[in-house]
């Protein structure tokens, strides 16, 4: 959780950051386990992160209903495809709408990027995503419930996009508009648990959409490497080996100041 600075040296109880409404903090909030490789050129590590809501609202910018919305679907595609392991964010190539709030959930809690050919982008899924594990093809989907989130305001939404409106009415409505989304997350969406309303489902095969961009990335090529068996860097301590001996030490360094092999 984020945390306010001027708070951490004072000995006082952390508290949220301003970006995160004091209300929204006040129950158990949905969290993720996820795990990456340990370095640019490194394997997978095998230990593992949490990111909450707050580490998702600081990356995207705020707080909205869109980003709460698929939390609650991320979550419930966790507990069906990865309850024990978490996301594997050097593995998993994901499919997005392309909306600002949920195409940041889905890159940042997946590791996909557009830049690698990883998020797809579909704009019929809705609040919804769909997932693959790219080393088996294991593929997921999750979709919001249709009439789950209020008519009303998906209407507001869309006209609030429309151009041409007058600043003077555009500033009282953007506050309503705000309220009526805060409302509906604080009354609806936060006392339900995510698998009421995101159905979650294993798919045989997943058809993808074009890709962006295409490129290889570099940092988890080399994702499945195993621990070193005796040639430990000491700027590489981890919870998956022990470090070797000073004869081991000599050996790599010898190999590696010899240079790369042609
Ligand atoms: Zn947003």
């Amino acid at each position: 959780m984020a945390h306010d600075d001027a708070n951490a040296s004072d000995g006082a109880a952390p508290r949220p950051h301003w970006s995160l409404a004091s209300w929204l903090t006040e129950g158990a909030l949905p969290t993720f386990t996820v795990r990456d490789t340990r370095s640019a050129q490194g394997r997978l590590d095998p230990r593992v992160k949490t990111i909450t809501v707050a580490d998702l609202v600081l990356a995207h910018g705020h707080a909205c209903d869109g980003l709460l919305r698929g939390v609650w679907a991320m979550r419930a595609l966790a507990d069906l495809a990865f309850a024990d392991e978490g996301f594997d964010r050097s593995d998993l190539l994901v499919v997005s709408k392309n909306s600002p709030c949920l195409g940041d959930v889905a890159a940042y809690l997946t590791g996909a990027r557009t830049r690698f050919g990883t998020h797809r982008l579909d704009d019929s899924l809705g609040v919804g995503f769909q997932l693959q594990r790219l080393s088996t093809q294991e593929s997921w989907e999750v979709r919001e419930e249709p009439g789950f989130f209020p008519a009303n305001i998906i209407a507001w939404e869309a006209d609030l996009l429309r151009g041409g409106r007058d600043e003077s009415e555009m500033r009282e409505l953007l506050a309503v508009h705000e309220a009526a989304q805060w409302d509906w997350v604080r009354d609806v969406l936060l006392p339900s648990a995510p698998s009421d309303h995101y159905a979650a489902r294993r798919l045989k095969r997943l058809e993808l959409p074009p890709a962006l961009l295409e490129a290889r990335r570099s940092d988890t090529v080399n994702r499945t490497v195993p621990p070193p068996r005796c040639v430990i860097s000491p700027d590489d301590p981890g919870a998956d080996h022990e470090p070797g001996d000073l004869d081991d030490q000599l050996t790599w360094r010898a190999r590696y100041e010899a240079g790369p092999t042609v």
